[in-house]
């Protein structure tokens, strides 16, 4: 046999050798504030009724490939406008995925900010579709709008992703320069909303403004991670199209049955994400008084500070069981930056009292 013939790179396109697979690290008996979940599970009364509805499920049939109940829940309780269509994916992940796979054509690019969140970058070379980065300004990390004008001019990006709040850093960006972005833009603009939930500014009713905007959501920040279950809302002329690059019955019946539950009883998911929002806000302040400790004020459900050693400060709080994200080497604005994600009173209280124990942080 020719052991050539079955050399991978003989086989596997260039630019997958050259990536990493998507790394995510052990978290069992960690406190885990690493990854933007929403720390509270359904309440404790509901979760029999819950169950009730999962014993009917016809897990031996396909689910409705159209999600239509699921999609009349969401539409609700997003407010999303009646004249948009709707596609789900499973995560707001494999909406990106579609997008790009729609979207990649005779070298289009497709442009977002950095830092950013990392899907963009990875499923752009998943597809072999470019990529630019159009870095954040330093210090508040807002949209450097000269550099962003110049490349869409120069690039004519056929898709552009801004996350708002954006993540890794927490801000909204200036609605004002995300209209010039929209006027000035050729292509499609995504906005990512995933932290829609903990924000005060949202762009799905000016879906009926821009006919080139599109909107994603997600349930996954709202307490519903583990079910994978995204949204993108825009006009049918885009997502007629994108649709074509859906797997059948990607929304699996688990999914629409719990979420559908889920949305039934959204006060409790509300009342939750009041409560981080409260916590956020304590967090913050508490973070502030720490000395050698940098923080931004967020609008999602987690925080980004900086201290004087990163690197140790995350192996520190990793020994005395608290997991974060460590961002430094992840970006040069994100020198020195943690990420931590607001979890349950106790969860925070027990990250402050370790990072007090880091000796790298003078209190
Ligand atoms: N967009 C942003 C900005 C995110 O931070 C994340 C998750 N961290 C996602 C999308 C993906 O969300 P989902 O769980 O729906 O795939």
């Amino acid at each position: 046999m020719n052991a050539k013939k079955f050399d991978v790179s003989h086989l596997i396109r260039p630019e997958i050798l050259a990536l990493s697979a998507y790394h995510v690290p052990a978290s069992a008996n960690y406190i885990k504030l690493d990854a933007m979940e929403n720390p509270y599970h359904l309440p404790e009364a509901w979760v029999e009724s819950w169950l009730e509805t999962l014993k009917h499920a016809e897990i031996n049939r396909y689910p409705d490939p159209n999600a239509t109940q699921l999609k009349q829940d969401l539409r609700m309780m997003m407010h999303i406008p009646q004249s948009a269509m709707m596609i789900l994916g499973n995560g707001s992940d494999e909406l990106i995925q579609m997008l790009l796979l729609t979207f990649h054509y005779q070298g289009r690019a497709i442009l977002s900010v950095e830092p950013g969140f990392t899907m963009y970058r990875l499923l752009a070379q998943v597809v072999g579709m470019p990529y630019l980065g159009v870095p954040l300004q330093p210090n508040d990390f807002s949209l450097d709008m000269p550099a962003l004008r110049q490349a869409i001019a120069q690039h004519q990006p056929a898709l552009i992703f801004l996350a708002y709040p954006n993540n890794p850093t927490g801000n909204l960006f200036a609605r004002h320069e995300i209209e010039e972005i929209l006027q000035i833009s050729q292509g499609i603009v995504v906005i990512d909303e995933a932290y829609a939930p903990f924000a005060d500014d949202t762009f799905m009713s000016d879906l009926n403004k821009y006919p080139h905007l599109l909107v994603m959501r997600t349930v996954s920040k709202l307490g519903l991670a583990g079910l994978r279950l995204g949204l993108l809302a825009g006009e049918a002329r885009w997502l007629n199209q994108i649709e074509k690059t859906r797997l059948p019955y990607n929304i699996n019946i688990l999914t629409q049955l719990s979420a559908h539950f889920a949305i039934q009883h959204a006060e409790a998911l509300v009342a939750q994400t009041e409560q981080i929002k409260r916590d956020r806000a304590l967090l913050l302040q508490q973070l502030n008084q720490l000395a050698g400790v940098t923080t931004w004020a967020s609008q999602a459900n987690f925080l980004l500070f900086r201290v004087a050693q990163a690197t140790q400060t995350f192996e520190s709080l990793k020994s005395q069981g608290i997991l974060i994200k460590n961002l430094h080497g992840f970006h040069p604005l994100t020198e020195g930056c943690l990420r931590v994600t607001v979890g349950k009173p106790e969860e925070n209280q027990a990250f402050l009292q370790a990072l007090q124990h880091v000796d790298t942080v003078q209190v």
